[in-house]
């Protein structure tokens, strides 16, 4: 396991893999690694001849009212863990590097960016999609792995993918959960025991919507206000959006017709934490 800060020495290591025949996978994270993590590691691992885990902060995904000071930070432990995950590379380039201060270029992907968490966090992803294109071409990757943890996302990198032709195949992981539901992130560091425990209401109102949709009810607006009922009532939950929208538009759906993706962001004290679910509902239904 090797850790490279410089991004003249991951480019060019990267372009020195490419030539020797090697298939890249990258694994991009903001580092604080959990099993969520380690599984994407794991995936690509699958796939490629050599696993580069990117550890990175980006700042400019944060909006200025959230958590980029106090995002937790433990580079040592991130190497270690990704290494016995399967990495062979930890980059974990500094920001002053990534963003010199005449620094003036963004990758912004529209419409798919405007609901969901782009609604509440303008600007979030464009920090992403700016960030993961200088991943992209900094690391060279065959195979990029992301999560369903975050559904748009992932969504949104696809599209980048697509539209702007970048040559590597992104793959999507499925979320980790711990035992009781909860979907494993790093911002769960913050929660108290007691809210904790409350969180568990995220993923408990994804499965009883699905129950609803299991059981028949095929209006989005009233399996809405059922869940909003059942998160209103956790003392510390503040919600940001409920939504059921279409898999791959990420468009609010009225009637639900075919698959649709249940997605949520709740405050659980002064923590946000996001989650959803894939509910694969036959068309002719
Ligand atoms: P982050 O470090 O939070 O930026 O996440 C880095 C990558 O890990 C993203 O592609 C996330 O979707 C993914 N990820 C985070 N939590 C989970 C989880 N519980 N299960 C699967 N993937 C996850």
């Amino acid at each position: 396991m090797k850790t490279i800060v410089s991004l003249e020495e991951m480019q060019q290591s990267a372009l020195r893999w490419r030539r020797e025949g090697k298939r890249i996978g990258l694994v991009p994270t903001m580092g604080s690694l959990h099993e969520g993590h380690l599984s994407l590691i794991q995936r690509c691992r699958e796939q490629v001849d050599i696993v580069v885990v990117s550890v990175f902060v980006n700042p400019i995904q944060f909006g200025p009212q959230e958590d980029l000071a106090g995002y937790p930070r433990d580079l040592e432990r991130d190497a270690l863990l990704a290494g016995k995950a399967g990495a062979d590379y930890v980059f974990a380039p500094t920001a002053q590097e990534m963003y010199p201060p005449d620094f003036v270029s963004l990758v912004r992907v529209e419409k798919l960016t405007e609901g969901l968490c782009g609604a509440a966090r303008p600007g979030h992803f464009q920090g992403v999609t700016t960030v993961v294109a200088k991943l992209f071409n900094l690391v060279q990757p065959d195979v990029a792995v992301f999560g369903a943890k975050d559904y748009q996302q992932a969504t949104v990198i696809r599209r980048m993918v697509r539209d702007l032709a970048f040559p590597v195949e992104i793959v999507v992981a499925p979320i980790v959960r711990e035992g009781n539901g909860l979907a494993k992130s790093s911002r769960n560091q913050y929660l108290s025991h007691e809210e904790r425990a409350e969180a568990l209401i995220l993923y408990q109102s994804l499965r009883f919507a699905e129950s609803l949709i299991r059981g028949g009810e095929r209006q989005a607006a009233d399996i809405k206000a059922s869940m909003t009922e059942m998160i209103d009532s956790v003392e510390q939950s503040r919600i940001d959006y409920i939504e059921i929208v279409h898999p791959e538009t990420l468009e609010p759906v009225e009637e639900i017709t075919g698959d649709v993706v249940i997605a949520l962001a709740v405050f659980i004290g002064k923590t946000r934490l996001i989650d959803n679910l894939m509910v694969h509902v036959a068309s002719s239904s």
